[in-house]
This record gives structure tokens, C-alpha cells and sequence, in this order.
């Protein structure tokens, strides 16, 4: 069900503008506006699920989805010294956005654990 008031939901219905670079059936994928790597992409359902902590059995091939474009991805933009996919869930956890998105992060040297 699409959330007229989230700003994902109206990217993946192109009606805010993204530099979007891959959609499937279920998933689309679009470069982050404030890039914290030099690749960094976001990974949304189509469909609104405000965080994977409201993930249902049906949302697995979304799921799948989302892997299967992050290493297709990753791949396309050269990120041959390692790449990391994170989601985070909740206000300290430091989501700022309540539709459910991955990020994958790449180009740079990450430290771990992450802040
Ligand atoms: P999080 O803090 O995990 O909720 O991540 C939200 C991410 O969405 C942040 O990295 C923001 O820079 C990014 N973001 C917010 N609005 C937009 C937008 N309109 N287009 C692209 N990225 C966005
Ligand atoms: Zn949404």
C-alpha cells in the first residue's frame, strides 16, 4: 500500500525525483542525496514497510530481490575491495526514514563496528 505522505513511496511512483539505476517487479534502487561513501545506493520495496522489523513471510522474493540488485549492483560500480549492505531499524539505530530501505555503501575503507 503506497503512503501518500512517505518520500519513498512517491520515488518509487516517480513523483519525487531520484538518479534511480535499477527496478524489478519489487525493488527499486537509487543513489542516496547525501552519498556517506563514494557509492551509495538505497534498496526499497515498492511496497511501504516501514522497516525490516515489519518483514512477512510473503516480502521473501523482496527480499532476495534486494541481494540479488545489491550484488548486481556492486559488481556495475567497481567495488571490487568489498562493500557492505546494512539496514537500520528505529530512531537509535539512526533511521530517518520509515519505508524500508538498504543501504549499500562502498569506495572507501569502513571501520568496524560500525557508530
Ligand atoms: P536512514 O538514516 O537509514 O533512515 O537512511 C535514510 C537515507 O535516505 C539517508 O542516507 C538520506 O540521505 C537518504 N534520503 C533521504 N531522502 C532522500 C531522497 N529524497 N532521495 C535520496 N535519498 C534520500
Ligand atoms: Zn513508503
Amino acid at each position: 500500500m503506497t503512503d501518500t505522505s512517505c518520500v519513498f513511496c512517491k520515488i518509487a511512483a516517480r513523483e519525487v525525483p531520484a538518479d534511480i539505476l535499477r527496478e524489478t517487479d519489487r525493488v527499486v534502487a537509487f543513489r542516496d542525496l547525501n552519498p556517506k561513501a563514494p557509492t551509495h545506493i538505497l534498496f526499497i520495496p515498492k511496497e511501504h514497510v516501514d522497516s525490516i522489523a515489519d518483514i512477512e513471510d510473503r516480502h521473501g522474493d523482496m527480499l532476495a530481490d534486494v541481494m540479488q540488485s545489491a550484488t548486481h549492483l556492486a559488481k556495475t560500480e567497481g567495488l571490487d575491495d568489498g562493500w557492505r549492505v546494512v539496514t537500520n531499524v528505529g530512531p537509535a539505530a539512526g533511521q530517518t526514514v520509515f519505508h524500508l530501505h538498504f543501504h549499500l555503501l562502498g569506495g572507501r575503507q569502513m571501520g568496524w563496528p560500525p557508530g
